[in-house]
Formats: C-alpha cells, structure tokens, sequence
C-alpha cells in the first residue's frame, strides 16, 4: 500500500510513549512516580460530572451544531470578557475535542510546501509534527533559559520572511514553565505591522496556572492583530478534564467558515455530555481553580528547591503551567538517555528535552503535577542515581 508522503513526516508525543511505558513497568510491579505526562492529577471537580451524567440523562444524546452549543460559545465568550475584559464575539469561537485539534486545524490551513512557519523550540512537539505533515517549513523561535524560557521578541521578529505565514506562540509554556512578558509581547506585536502576511495562533491553555500575582497576557487584547489571531485555549489543564477533550479556540471572520467545514468534514461536533460539563466548568464556581493552582503553587517551590539541590542540576524558578525545566548540562549526561535510564532504572519518570526540540538538549522535563509526597520520593531517587555517577 502507499500512502500519501505526508504521513511519513509526522511526528508524535513522546510523553505518550512514556506513559506506557511507566504504565507497562508498573503492571510488573515497579514502583513508578511519572513526572513526565502534562496533565493534572486531580480529579475533575465533582459539579462538572454532575452536568455531563445530568446531560445524558436529560437526552443530550445526539449530535450539536459543528462549532458547539451556542450557551456554550456564548459562556467563553463572557469568561474571556471576566478575565480579560477581552471583547469576544461567541459567533468566533468553536468548541473542537481538546487543545490540540485548534493547532491541527490552523496548521493545516496555513502549512504547505514553500511556507515557512515559526514555533517554539523547546516547545509542544505537536507544532513540528503537523508543521512537517503539512510540508511546511518548520522555523524554530528559540525559547531560552536566559530570557526566563520567555520568547524575544526583536529574534523572534528577525525570523519572519516574506514566506512566512504563521506564528506560533504559548505562554504560560510547556515545556518550561516560562511565561513570555507583557513588554516582550507588545514589542512582538508592534513587529507584526511591518508583516501583515503573517498570522498568528496563541496558545494559552496554561492561562491560569500563573503564580506569584503574575497576570496573564492574553493575543486578545491586541486589537492590531485580532484580525489575524487564532486563540487556543481548553478545559483539560484548568479544569483537570485531559480525558473529556474540551478544546476551543476563537477565530478571526476571515477563517471561521473554513474552520467550522473543517469540523463538519472532520469530528461533527464535540461530544455532547462533554460540552455540558464544559459548560457547568465555566459557569459554576472555580474554587477548583484555584484550589488546584494552590497546590500546583506548593509544589513548583518544592521540585525547584529540590532540583537545585541535586548533583550538576540547576533550575530557574518555573513561572507557570505545572513544568520544571532544569539544566542537567553539569551531570555530564544527555538528556534523552538519562531520562530513559531514570526510567528504567529507578522508577522515575520524565521526558527528555529533545522531545521538545533540537534547544532541549541539556535539559529533561519534570511535570509536577503530581503529589508533592511522590515528588519527593522522585527527586531523592533521582539524586541517589546521579550521585551513584
Ligand atoms: N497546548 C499545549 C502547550 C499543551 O501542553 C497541551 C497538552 O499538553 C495542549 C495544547 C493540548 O491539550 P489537549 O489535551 O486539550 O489537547
């Protein structure tokens, strides 16, 4: 059989591989704390269920409109007005099943042969997969540790061309837990005039998981650009909804048909109960919220204290999302290898920088949304193995 050649270009998430294999050698009966999948591990709060098991029971079995139900469209948009005090027409925004459907859609609508498109590098690999799937070409934003694992703006300027056609950018980050500055963002925003080829798709689905009193810049309060931004945003990191794939994303006038087809020809429309629960999760109180931030909070102190403690590791104090990203340059080690050693060898599960990009060498990634008592008993087994040399 042949298929076509695009699919012998995309990639996937390494976190995925690693979960099963944590899950593989915890069913032989090894005891293994995964620090390496990006996803809460909280329960979803108990009211949001409640809404799903209600929807069904009230007959919410078939399909909905492509771009969700309108109560549910209109309840982003008032929480992006609540938040941000964003103006938010509900008719720009689609419901779509998880986060990562939003860069799916808007990478297939801009990539193809000849195109260049920008993402962050160390970043979520699924922007180079569907980048390279597209056969677009991929164009790394270098996100470093000295600028705090925020984007540049002047470099991220100098890297667009006349071929240029999508920017993409994400803060709170994954994988670093850098949070880009507002200074930073209006400096890029400013650059932008002088390209309006170039369209732009924010990923902010970390956008409340931010400490230390840090506000959250939202793409949406850049009038300048709302003609050419693509907002992604989700339910499953706030919301600790990874399983129910609630996504949505707002778009401009220009690309709202395209795509809604795209949904028509792809998904249908989002699960039914699912968007009951977004709903009840948007709508009802966010105690959750920031209970859970709390304790994200807690433990981002302890991993970074803990990390700067072990043999040839250093840390920058993440600002946001749930991920560590230290340097382990002075271990000696590379990256991917001692991820997969800590695996193997002690339990310990974690993604190695590469898996983020050709820039995440000399760093592994530490999810730490976990408890902090596992978090503990990870870093000691981790710095028992690195001082085992
Ligand atoms: N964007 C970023 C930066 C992420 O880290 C993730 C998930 O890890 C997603 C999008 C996708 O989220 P979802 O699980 O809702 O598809």
């Amino acid at each position: 059989m042949q298929t076509v050649s695009n699919f012998d270009r995309i990639g996937e998430e390494n976190a995925f591989a690693v979960l099963a294999r944590a899950n593989q050698l915890a069913a032989s009966g090894m005891d293994v704390i995964n620090l390496g999948i990006g996803q809460p591990d909280f329960p979803t709060p108990p009211h949001i269920v409640e809404a799903a098991i209600t929807a069904l029971r009230d007959g919410h079995h078939g399909y909905t409109a492509a771009t969700g139900i309108p109560e549910l469209r209109e309840a982003v948009a008032a929480d992006l007005h609540k938040r941000f005090t964003a103006e938010v027409n509900p008719d720009n925004v689609i419901v779509v099943p998880g986060g990562k459907v939003t860069m799916f859609a808007a990478i297939l609508m801009f990539g193809e042969p000849g195109v260049d498109i920008l993402y962050p590098d160390p970043g979520f690999p699924i922007y180079r997969s569907m980048i390279e799937y597209t056969g677009a070409n991929p164009v790394p934003v270098p996100i470093r540790e000295d600028m705090g694992f925020g984007i540049s703006a002047e470099e991220t300027l100098s890297l667009i061309t006349p071929n240029t056609r999508l920017l993409i950018l994400n803060s709170p980050a994954n994988p670093c837990g850098g949070v880009t500055p507002r200074a930073e963002i209006d400096r890029l925003v400013a650059g932008l005039a002088n390209h309006p080829q170039v369209a732009v798709m924010s990923d902010e689905i970390y956008d409340q998981l931010l400490y230390d009193g840090e506000e959250h810049v939202t793409l949406l309060n850049y009038p300048e650009i709302r003609d050419r931004l693509i907002l992604l945003n989700g339910w499953s990191k706030t919301y600790a909804m990874t399983g129910w794939r609630m996504g949505y994303s707002v778009w401009p006038d220009s690309l709202y048909d395209k795509v809604r087809k795209l949904a028509v020809n792809a998904w249908s429309c989002v699960n039914t109960p699912s968007q009951y629960a977004g709903l009840a999760a948007l709508t009802g109180p966010q105690d959750a919220v920031a209970d859970m931030r709390a304790a994200f909070d807690t433990r981002r102190k302890v991993v970074h204290a803990l990390l700067n403690d072990l043999p040839g590791v250093s840390c920058i104090l993440p600002k946001g999302a749930f991920y560590a990203f230290p340097n382990i340059t002075d271990t000696g080690r590379e990256a991917k290898p001692l991820a997969s050693e800590l695996l193997e060898k002690t339990g310990v599960a974690t993604i190695g920088g590469p898996d983020f990009g050709i820039l995440g060498e000399g760093y592994i990634r530490i999810s730490y949304a976990n408890s902090e008592d596992n978090i503990r008993r990870a870093l000691a087994r981790i710095g028992d193995f690195l001082a085992d040399g």
